[in-house]
């Protein structure tokens, strides 16, 4: 067992695998990644349609329960989250999107040096290569594979359809930083499997004698002397083991464990440590702050063409596993969402504030967090506020690294949020009235019937809206002075040397985007200032 190294890496998640394959690319430095869940070669995650039979399943995905949210109606929701080399990006859905130019260019604003659209675009490039025409917005050489949808659904051509008829235009290319319209989405695949940030990053590197992956190994927390990182401690096997870090830890381990880890080790709001009889290393009040979620509606109508729901019997599933393992073709290899647009619930607005998915399909959720699938004939819209305003908290449930923490969302606790979600409704209704739809769709599933009122709107908001699996924040990056910031601009952890965060927790603000790419390309940076820090 390696009880020495130069870098000690929590978490094998998006971000966790670019740190390992960037870091170990000098052969004089020792990398150790040390990730809780198993290894990702289940058949489940490399095949693209997987993803809805990963959320809830115990072995993949962390399946932590949210609290009672009195924002949304007293409910509690199933958080899922990656616990498996590769980490959310090996049971996401896989969609491929950026964000808006003034996402990165408002985290400059907000003092984060070197974030802007213009520092951020390069590391996009570096990290993805574009399996489609060339471009100058894609990256030809990078790691993470992104192509076109392989069997696009009719469905799909509708909406685009009817989005240009209510006047929403078709973006040829929604990832130069420029996302108004709609458009068709590009996917983490390659050849029509699943590539995550594990597959991408890790096994092409795996064999390299300065890198060591251990999975099944859960960290408990980290050793601090002298308010220096030294090492970490993790169960393995049953046992307590103790690594040792001779130049940095890098938390990876996502948005609720990244705090978490931190507080347990003693950095964290000085109360809340106390009262779990943590001693204080530095009292960080920001730590667990500013959880942000896309708060998610959806929308399903059922229609007279056939979508995702007529192909899905047994015996028709024979074939799509015939296509997939023969040819990479078929069904199995789609990801869920096809289509999506970036709107502006006001038409003044300078840019879009609402971000909306089509599946080709409907679904809703059993009690397990599992996808049920709508045997009609339907389809189906998934939509946020692009950067929402309701802010939650992660906290300590105990001291205890097996209990699980505290995720308390207030998933709506922001008024604005409810209303530009009450106009996302509105313009869905009419983007449904528009030709293209109105003449394809039968009925309504859900809501059912579709409200008049506005007051009714936003209680079907507050009643159904759901997690967008897109949170971020809670161990924020911020200027000197900025009381609440946990980390400095270049994500080193206030008050503790040696010691950095590297995952979408450390985003300021939400980006109008799904966050794995935005994710990998914080990573990707990230790997580049503690290179030069050498
Ligand atoms: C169901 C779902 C669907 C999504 N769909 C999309 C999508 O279509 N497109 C998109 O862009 N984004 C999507 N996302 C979001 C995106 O995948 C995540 O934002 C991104 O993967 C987060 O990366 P991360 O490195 O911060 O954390 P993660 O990738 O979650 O990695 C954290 C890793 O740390 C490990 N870990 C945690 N605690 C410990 C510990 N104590 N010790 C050791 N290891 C630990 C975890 O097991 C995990 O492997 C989705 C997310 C989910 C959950």
């Amino acid at each position: 067992m390696v009880n020495s190294v130069d870098y000690v890496i929590v978490g094998g998640g998006s971000a966790g695998c670019v740190l390992a394959a960037r870091l170990s690319e000098d052969p004089d430095i020792s990398v150790v990644l040390l990730e809780a869940g198993g290894e990702n070669d289940a058949f489940l995650i490399n095949m693209p349609a997987g993803t809805a039979k990963l959320m809830g399943h115990k072995n993949y995905d962390w399946c932590l329960p949210t609290e009672t949210d009195s924002s949304i109606g007293g409910r509690e929701m199933q958080w899922s989250a990656g616990k498996v080399l590769g980490g959310s990006s090996s049971i996401n859905g896989q969609v491929y999107m950026r964000g808006e130019r003034s996402d990165y260019d408002n985290w400059e604003k907000l003092g984060c040096a070197g974030w802007n659209w213009g520092s951020v675009f390069p590391y996009f490039l570096k990290s993805e290569t574009l399996h489609d025409a060339p471009s100058q917005s894609h990256g030809t050489y990078g790691p993470l594979s992104v192509s076109p949808v392989r069997q696009p659904q009719a469905i799909g051509q509708y909406v685009i359809d009817a989005f240009e008829q209510i006047g929403v235009p078709l973006n040829a290319d929604y990832c130069d930083g420029s996302q108004f319209g709609v458009y068709r989405v590009y996917a983490t695949q390659k050849d029509g499997r699943r590539c995550s940030a594990a597959n991408a990053y890790l096994d092409p590197v795996r064999t390299r004698a300065n890198l060591t992956i251990i999975t099944g190994a859960q960290v408990d927390n980290i050793v601090i002397e002298n308010n220096r990182a030294t090492g970490v401690v993790y169960r393995h096997n049953g046992a307590d083991v103790r690594i040792n870090a001779a130049r940095e830890v890098i938390l990876s381990a996502g948005t609720v464990h990244s705090p978490t880890i931190l507080m347990r080790s003693g950095i964290g709001p000085a109360a809340h440590l106390s009262a779990h009889g943590i001693d204080v290393v530095v009292d960080l009040p920001g730590v667990g702050q500013n959880l942000r979620e896309h708060n998610t509606i959806s929308v399903a109508q059922f229609v007279s063409i056939p979508t995702l729901s007529a192909q899905l019997g047994p015996f028709r599933m024979v074939g799509h596993l015939f296509d997939y393992l023969f040819r990479s073709k078929g069904l199995l290899t789609t990801p869920a969402v096809q289509v999506m647009a970036a709107l502006k619930s006001d038409p003044d607005l300078p840019e879009p504030d609402l971000i909306l998915s089509m599946l080709p399909v409907a679904a809703t959720f059993n009690d397990e967090g599992n996808a049920v699938i709508e045997q009609r004939a339907s389809f189906s819209f998934g939509f946020h506020v692009a950067r929402p305003q309701s802010r939650g908290e992660i906290r300590l449930r105990s001291a205890n690294p097996l209990d699980k923490p505290i995720i308390d969302h207030r998933l709506l606790g922001d008024g604005g949020d409810v209303a530009k979600l009450v106009k996302g409704l509105r313009l869905i209704e009419r983007l449904c009235r528009a030709p293209a739809l109105a003449r394809i769709i039968t009925g309504t599933l859900r809501p059912a019937p579709f409200p008049e009122k506005d007051t009714e709107l936003e209680d079907y908001v507050r009643r159904s809206v759901g997690i967008g699996y897109h949170s971020v924040g809670t161990c924020r990056m911020g200027p000197d002075g900025d009381p609440l910031a946990v980390l400095d601009p270049e994500l080193r952890v206030r008050g503790v040397a040696g010691l950095r965060v590297v995952d979408a927790s450390v985003m300021p603000e939400p980006v109008s985007a799904n966050t794995n790419a935005p994710t990998i390309m914080i990573a990707e940076r990230a790997a580049e200032l503690i290179m030069r820090m050498q």
